[in-house]
């Protein structure tokens, strides 16, 4: 587990466990579930929706054996069943906000009963910004319910009425990967029921969902040209495990996301003038596109990088960012060639 996301949850449960830091606890715990919910976001944000129904790890025994669909889809329809049948006792958000039309989903259960090729039909099925409306809508009811609770409530045990219920609401499958689902949160008192479907449950999956996207884009990029299209490189980027890089689906460089129909400004460009990239335009210097404007901090970077591949070649240019790289941090580096173009160049052949 993420060495940073555990301390935080073993901090707050700490909290939790006595009355006098049960309020500081409570906000932690919503602090924290809104800093992992933000990946969730940047995943949903950068990515086609064509990412949302892969299985890369197939086959593979863990969370990562999922799709990012399933993932989202799976973390809040559990939260979703506890918070509101068990611990609010009202109209789950799947009914109530009519998400179950919205995101176009076939079942109204948790998934585990889904294995494999079934995980990827039903993510298939799923419209991934609404799916993200309810998992942000389920997030923020839940955030509300902790919000209202007292010291007193984490004791509160549930009963064989609520047991029926769930069983009764159809929402856990019948099957023996699903069924044992109700035992066992049944068998937990809130307390319990905060420390997984509400912060420990989001990590493992929200860690495997990092997994999931590494491996897509890792994957997208292979045997693909790592030069990006205005001059970085897409094997020393800070983004690396992010981004497939400006030649695949998979470019989640701000500039592209940010941008209309999710195209950056500079690859328009470059596939306006049918050349293979910024290092090839003779109006280099002066221009002020996507990368390249000068608000930007990388603009005089990324330049200096087009003008060395222009006089170098890519495979020169790798070679002296590799060089870079294994004397400097990725931030270093930047700092050392951002400042003017012409002496990053000079820097760059010096190197
Ligand atoms: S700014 Fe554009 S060209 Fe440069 S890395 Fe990002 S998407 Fe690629
Ligand atoms: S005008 Fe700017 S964005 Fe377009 S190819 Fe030339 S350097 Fe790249």
């Amino acid at each position: 587990m993420d060495k940073n996301w555990s301390e935080k949850n073993k901090e707050i449960q700490k909290l939790l466990s006595k009355e006098a830091t049960f309020g500081e606890a409570i906000r932690k715990l919503i602090e924290f579930r809104e800093e992992l919910f933000q990946q969730i976001s940047w995943i949903v944000e950068g990515y086609p929706d064509k990412a949302f129904y892969q299985l890369p790890f197939a086959g593979a025994k863990g969370y990562h054996s999922k799709t990012l669909a399933y993932s989202i889809w799976h973390i809040f329809r559990i939260e979703d069943i506890v918070a509101h049948e068990m611990i609010a006792e009202d109209e789950q958000i799947l009914f109530r906000e009519k998400f179950l039309k919205k995101t176009g989903s076939p079942i109204i259960t948790t998934g585990n009963e889904l294995e494999g090729e079934d995980i990827a039909e039903f993510s298939k099925k799923l419209k991934v910004q609404e799916l993200y409306r309810y998992a942000k809508a389920v997030k923020d009811s839940s955030d509300k319910i902790l919000l209202q609770l007292q010291y007193r409530d984490l004791k509160r045990k549930f009963n064989e009425d609520t047991k029926q219920k769930l069983i009764e609401s159809k929402c856990v499958s019948e099957d023996e990967n699903a069924f044992w689902l109700i035992d066992y949160w049944c068998g937990k008192d809130i307390k319990g029921l905060i420390q997984m479907p509400f912060s420990r449950h989001w990590i493992m999956h929200i860690e495997a969902m990092q997994r999931i996207k590494n491996r897509l884009c890792k994957l997208a990029r292979k045997g693909l040209d790592p030069v990006a299209i205005c001059g970085l490189s897409c094997n020393h980027c800070f983004l690396g495990e992010w981004c497939g890089g400006c030649r695949t689906e998979y470019n989640t460089c701000s500039f592209a996301v940010y941008s209309e129909d999710r195209i950056c400004p500079n690859v328009k460009c470059c596939n306006e003038k049918n050349i293979d990239g910024c290092y090839e335009c003779d109006n280099i210097e002066n221009c002020e596109k996507g990368f390249y404007v000068s608000s930007n901090d990388g603009a005089n970077a990324a330049k200096a990088q087009s003008l060395y591949i222009r006089k170098y070649g890519k495979k020169e240019f790798l070679k002296v960012q590799t060089r870079l790289h294994e004397k400097y941090e990725f931030e270093k580096v930047q700092e050392i060639i951002g400042q003017d173009y012409k002496e990053a160049l000079r820097i760059l052949e010096e190197n």
